[in-house]
């Protein structure tokens, strides 16, 4: 397969499924050599297989992006395997319907750990190697409609998207010299098993009452009137990792159908 990201080594964070899934996919399409990295190591493999089966070049490696260790092993496998990192995509992440006034110390750290330190450790991690191989390089980090404006029930999940937009800025203006270029997307609603998990919340906190409600009801602002999946995604984080992107650095681009217009 050939195209923009020709023979570029890519790492993906929690791209054993959902949006992460559809950036690995895509990247692959277009001439990348994937890792395909999660916490769930039997669904990432499940994951890679399918690109390779479709043509593309895929490996899987587990790892937990709230460890510091995990993610430096990572680093350092994919670099064994590949001789290179190019791309680094920070996109693992987990989020919690839970009404503002709920919200308990543990359940912020948790989602902070991964949401917000999670990008913090990726993108020092792979500049790291990126300033060792002196030839610059790309990070692309998932940050959402909630790194924009706060929601009263994702406000822990509100905090840490905003802290991926600040460490983007501040990545972009520490690295620029190295010429690594540091951007987050800000997806709005994509129909993973995030949304389910979501959607299973509301109903058993008596927020909705039907399946699907919560996310139908979430999607009313969408000016293209419409949920998106992760391959509404992929033209945008392609973008991000080829030389297309190459003038662009600290930004975050909404891919949301209009639902934040800033
Ligand atoms: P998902 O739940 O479908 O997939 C997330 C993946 O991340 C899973 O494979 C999971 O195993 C992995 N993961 C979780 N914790 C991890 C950890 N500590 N280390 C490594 N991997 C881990 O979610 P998704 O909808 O594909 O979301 C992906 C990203 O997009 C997240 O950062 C999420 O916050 C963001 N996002 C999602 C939406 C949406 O509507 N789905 C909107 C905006 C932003």
């Amino acid at each position: 397969m050939s195209g923009l990201v020709n023979d570029k080594v890519v790492v993906i964070t929690g791209a054993a499924r959902g949006i992460g899934a559809g950036i690995a996919a895509d990247l692959a399409e277009n001439g990348a050599r994937v890792v395909i990295a999660d916490l769930n190591l039997d669904s990432a493999q499940q994951t890679a297989s399918k690109i390779s089966s479709a043509g593309g070049s895929a490996v899987a490696i587990a790892v937990d992006v709230s460890s510091r260790s995990s993610v430096r092993a990572l680093i350092d496998e994919t670099v064994s395997r590949f001789g290179r990192l190019d791309v680094m995509f920070n996109n693992a992440g987990i989020s919690q319907t839970c009404p503002f006034m709920e919200v308990t110390d543990e359940d912020f750290d948790r989602i902070m750990a991964i949401n917000g330190r999670g990008v913090l450790i990726g993108t020092q991690e792979a500049a790291r190697q990126m300033v060792a191989q002196g030839d610059g390089g790309k990070i692309v980090n998932t940050a959402s409609i909630a790194g924009k404006q706060g929601y009263p029930l994702f406000a822990h999940y509100c905090a840490s998207k905003f802290a991926v937009v600040a460490i983007t800025q501040a990545a972009a203006r520490a690295l620029a010299e190295h010429k690594i270029t540091v951007n987050c997307f800000g997806p709005g609603v994509v129909k993973t098993e995030l949304w389910e998990q979501l959607d299973r919340e509301f109903i058993e906190r008596g927020l909705t009452e039907k399946p699907e409600q919560a996310i139908n009801d979430f999607s009313q602002s969408i000016l293209l009137g419409r949920v998106s999946l992760p391959k509404d995604i992929a033209g945008v984080t392609t973008f991000l990792a080829s030389q297309a992107s190459d003038y662009v650095t600290g930004q975050t681009i909404m891919v949301d159908g209009g639902m934040v217009l800033i």
